[in-house]
Parts: structure tokens; C-alpha cells; sequence
């Protein structure tokens, strides 16, 4: 009798197993995060409490999910008469709470629109403030991030560009994903300032399924241009739409399957040794890059909301 009940559990047990198979194993995707223009896009309209306030919101999140994260400076965004040792601090809280700065130059200065020289002058300004902070950390400043990802309009200028960066110390950090926060940003933050919260509500449902389409194209870009998904590099930028809602975009990124992983670590993909021979006067993604390097140029890019482009064009009174 008691076989019988065993061999009746047995049964069941197996047709439980065919009935509800085990779900499909997600792809073992990855991606470093990195943000831009420290302390904030629009620092120079935001006062050093705002700066600070927005800014720990940020990295709080960024912690609270176990994030690494590697943030880009441009110094120049420090010099506000009265309030540069207050912004200092506010770079400052990124290294005490475990992250990572980098240089993106002093002005934000285009390589494609400035040129070489005044490129280079600007990195080197851009550097006595963070190199001094990360040195309080023991850090080293080792990560240089194109303003505009502008890496140079012809081949020549983007090798020396190149060795000028490595002969300085510097690792390019390259960007995989770019969903254009700053633009979503710049709609929000006027928005916030008004306190139209319906409008508010709606650039965070566009910027969070703009990111997730531009995920999408990314990864089936990766696919047809490297053969695989590299370990991917996502663009943000320092703004209070990031302040607010990057938890939102971060448990987005999770459940397309992502872990979150360090700058350096992506870096160690071979992908991001593949062939790059981009030049271009606007700049753009290394998917984009290598596609292009390979003669096989983008195609399907997701559209950015037309809505949000009105709206800033409405900002910016044009
Ligand atoms: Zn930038």
C-alpha cells in the first residue's frame, strides 16, 4: 500500500514538472552605469542646497540597489562666486559614499568644435579639483568621457586626441547606451519648478519607455554588429529627473535582465577593442562605431518623443 502512495506522489510530482516547466534562463546581461556632467547639467541655474539635496537622492538610490557607478565632472560648473566650497563638497559626497569621478573637461568643450588644442587645454583644467579629491580617497583620476561623444571629425585629430588621453593617464570610457536623459531632464526640471506634477508624471512614463526601447535596439544591435551582447554602458546625467527616478529606470534595467556592474569591468569585454575607424562631426555610441567602422550603418534607432522635443524647443523659445 505504501509503494502505491509513493509511486502516486512520484506521478504527480512528474506531471507537476511537465505541466509548469522551470522558465527560461534570462541572458546574463550587463551594464555599468555613468553620469555625466557633474554636479548637474544645469548647475549653474541651481543653487549648491539644490545641488546637494538632488545629489544625495541620487546616490542613496544608487546605493540602496548596490549600484557602482562612475560620475563625469565638469569643473567649471564649481566656480559660482560664494558657493565653490559647498559644490566641491557636493562632488565630494561621491566619493565618500563609494563612487567614482571622472574628467569630462573643464567648459564641456566639443573636440569636433574646438579642435585639438583647445580640447586638450581644456582636460587639463578640468583636473586639479577631482585629481586632489580622488587623491583624499586614495583614488587615481584614470576615466576621460567625450563631451558630446564627439571623438574627433577626422581620423588624424581622433589618434592624437587618443595618445594625448593615454599619454595624460586616461581610459576612454565609451558609451553602448545613450536614451538622451538629458533631454527628457531639461522638460522635468522646468516642470518641477512650476509644480505641474501631470507634466512631470508624463516625461518620467516617456523617459522610462524611451530607455527601455533604446535597450531594446541596443541589444539587437550588439547581436548584429559584435555577434553577442557585450557588457553594456549606459549614459545618465546628473539631474533632478535622475534625482527623482532613477530607481524606476534602474528596476527597469533589472528586469530586461541586467546585473549592474563596474566601469572597469565592462571595459574588460573584448568588444571594446573591436575596430573603430568612426570620424563624424556628431557623435555618437560604439554600437554605432563598430556598425559603422564594419560598413554596416544603424538602422531602426527608436524615435525620441516628438512630444518632449516641442516642449524643449518651447523652453528654449525657438
Ligand atoms: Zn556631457
Amino acid at each position: 500500500m505504501k509503494l502505491r502512495w509513493l509511486i502516486a506522489i512520484l506521478v504527480l510530482f512528474i506531471l507537476k514538472q511537465l505541466a509548469w516547466p522551470a522558465p527560461p534562463t534570462q541572458p546574463d546581461r550587463q551594464v555599468a552605469i555613468t553620469i555625466d556632467d557633474l554636479p548637474a547639467g544645469s548647475a549653474e541655474s541651481m543653487t549648491a542646497a539644490t545641488l546637494t539635496e538632488m545629489t544625495s537622492k541620487l546616490l542613496a538610490t544608487l546605493r540602496q540597489q548596490n549600484v557602482p557607478a562612475v560620475g563625469f565632472v565638469n569643473e567649471g560648473k564649481l566656480y559660482k562666486a560664494g558657493e565653490v566650497d559647498a559644490r566641491i563638497k557636493v562632488l565630494n559626497m561621491w566619493l565618500d559614499s563609494g563612487f567614482e569621478l571622472g574628467n569630462h573637461t573643464f567648459h564641456h568643450t566639443s573636440l569636433n568644435r574646438a579642435g585639438l588644442e583647445a580640447w586638450e587645454d581644456d582636460i587639463v583644467q578640468g583636473e586639479p579639483i577631482i585629481k586632489l579629491l580622488l587623491a583624499q580617497h586614495k583614488m587615481k583620476l584614470r576615466y576621460f568621457r567625450h563631451p558630446y561623444l564627439d571623438t574627433g571629425a577626422d581620423l588624424q585629430t581622433r589618434r592624437e586626441a587618443e595618445a594625448f588621453l593615454s599619454r595624460r593617464g586616461y581610459s576612454v570610457a565609451p558609451v553602448t547606451v545613450d536614451g538622451w536623459d538629458w533631454n527628457f531632464a531639461g522638460v522635468y526640471e522646468d516642470a518641477r519648478k512650476r509644480g505641474d506634477t501631470a507634466l512631470m508624471q508624463e516625461v518620467v512614463r516617456l523617459y522610462l519607455a524611451h530607455h527601455d526601447a533604446m535597450f531594446a535596439y541596443c541589444e539587437q544591435l550588439s547581436r548584429d554588429v559584435v555577434g553577442y551582447e557585450p557588457r553594456q554602458i549606459l549614459l545618465l546625467h546628473g539631474n533632478q529627473l535622475e534625482g527623482d527616478h532613477i530607481g524606476e529606470l534602474l528596476n527597469l534595467i533589472r528586469q530586461r535582465g541586467y546585473r549592474f556592474i563596474t566601469l572597469e569591468e565592462a571595459l574588460a569585454d573584448p568588444a571594446y577593442s573591436l575596430p573603430d575607424t568612426y570620424v563624424g562631426v556628431e557623435g555618437t555610441s560604439w554600437l554605432e562605431h563598430w556598425a559603422i567602422t564594419k560598413g554596416k550603418p544603424p538602422q531602426g534607432a527608436p524615435q525620441f518623443p516628438p512630444q518632449i522635443v516641442e516642449r524643449t524647443k518651447a523652453l528654449r523659445g525657438y
